[in-house]
């Protein structure tokens, strides 16, 4: 009898979370490691809600509390989601979960059978195809195309839909490409989806970098292009526009009320309810027109360092990377320090089992982070399927400009060090 279910066996993880414990131990040994890999911003929480959230706890606002999520904070939450995309929502329509992330697997067990396809962005935030096998779904990868700013188009997505298609996944601004869709390409996306799915198929707009964008970039909603509302479930959150990833606050504001009940009674049955304190805090956040202060101090900066980054990146030879639009990642192509390096011949000579663990842009990551001390995040953290040949890197931004300076002088070491990376490949360690 084996202990563990064969669900529990298909489930995949976030690696970001997997690099953490390497950088403890590379610190442990009094080494300066460059964390390119967090998917967090580094500025503290704006004090006006930090204010209110300590204000909440005074007055003991800490108990068993609506499991769809407190009024006050689903008033606030339909009225700023709606009107940023020109549409109307009730509160009734919108559920609170614990972040952004939780609504993911839970969509995929609400509305899909085993068998059913979900379509999902590669590279793309790794849960949605994390968790598709674990609730017996069939995972169908829609690769995002380098050359349209990681975008895709209607007829890319037209190719992947069929009768078992039941949910979409979309993420503008995306995690890990920074591509923003424009509203254009989300008309013909739309037009697709009305004209080839069956009127129950969901499309999960993931929002959550929706305040995170560059150039004059604006975020618009597949949910507010006409004949979309009734299909489209938005997602966003407190994690990313205020810097508040432990408040564990995100929301989705769902196509009908008769849905969002249903996730509510999820809520019920998994967590009771979120600290009401902290979704108080997210009201707060969310009102006050001091965030817009703080969402912009964090865009000029995540602004002037994705500038310096993504020029030091171009001038590394084998690299080429794209001016992202929004979020606080780059996403460079390193196909050509692959070969430069021998990395694709490293691989192929790896034993299977070994193989099988990594990929070429792993083990470039794994060298860059155990022989120069700067974490990244490797091509296959983004969605497996079907990447074998795709060699990238994600780099967070959202790390100081003075260690970005120093991340990017290791990295340029790094890459013409093909001496040390063979020795890294003979000590056969830390290959994933
Ligand atoms: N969606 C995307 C695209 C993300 O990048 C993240 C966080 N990295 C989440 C959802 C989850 O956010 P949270 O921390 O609020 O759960």
């Amino acid at each position: 009898m084996d202990l563990i279910s064969e669900r529990t066996k298909r489930i995949a993880t976030e690696n970001a979370f997997k690099v953490g414990p390497y950088i403890a131990a590379l610190e442990a040994a009094g080494n300066k490691v460059i964390k390119c890999n967090l998917g967090e911003p580094d500025f503290p929480l704006p004090t006006h809600i930090r204010d209110e959230v300590k204000r909440q706890l005074d007055l003991d606002n800490v108990h068993y509390t609506n499991p769809q999520g407190v009024p006050s904070l689903r008033e606030a939450v339909a009225k700023y989601v709606g009107e940023a995309r020109g549409l109307e929502y009730s509160p009734e329509q919108v559920v609170v979960f614990p972040g952004g992330k939780p609504p993911i697997g839970l969509c995929q067990q609400t509305y899909t059978n085993p068998g059913d396809e979900i379509i999902y962005p590669s590279p793309g935030f790794p849960i949605y195809e994390s968790f598709i096998r674990y609730v017996g779904a069939v995972p169908v990868p829609l690769h995002l195309r380098e050359e349209m700013g990681f975008s895709f188009t209607g007829a890319d997505l037209e190719k992947l839909i069929t009768p078992k298609t039941k949910l979409i996944f979309m993420n503008f601004p995306s995690n890990p490409t920074g591509g923003v869709a424009s509203k254009e390409q989300l008309e013909e996306i739309a037009e697709v989806i009305k004209r080839k799915c069956d009127p129950n198929v969901r499309i999960y707009s993931d929002e959550i970098y929706e305040n995170i964008l560059f150039d004059g970039a604006k975020n618009y909603s597949i949910a507010s292009v006409e004949g979309m509302k009734d299909k489209v479930l938005i997602a966003t959150g407190a994690s990313k526009s205020y810097s508040w990833t432990g408040g564990r606050i995100g929301w989705v504001v769902f196509p009908n009320v008769e849905e969002a009940k249903l996730f509510t009674n999820l809520n019920i049955n998994y967590f009771s309810c979120i600290p009401p304190y902290n979704q108080e805090g997210a009201r707060l956040a969310i009102e006050a027109p001091e965030s817009k202060v703080s969402i912009a101090t964090m865009n000029e900066a995540f602004q002037s360092r994705r500038d310096f980054v993504v020029d030091a990146l171009n001038a590394m030879p084998g690299v080429s990377c794209q001016s992202p639009k929004g979020a606080f990642y780059v996403f460079p192509n390193i196909a050509g320090v692959v070969k430069d390096m021998e990395i694709d011949q490293a691989y192929a000579a790896l034993p299977a089992e070994v193989q099988a663990t990594t990929s070429p842009s792993t083990l470039f990551q794994m060298f860059l982070l155990w022989n120069y001390c700067v974490a990244t995040m490797d091509r296959k953290s983004f969605g497996q399927i079907g990447t074998e040949d795709m060699h990238f890197l994600r780099l967070s931004i959202a790390t100081g400009l003075e260690d970005l300076k120093i991340g990017m002088q290791r990295m340029a070491e790094a890459i013409n060090d093909k001496q040390g990376f063979a020795r890294f490949i003979e000590a056969g360690e830390h290959f994933s």
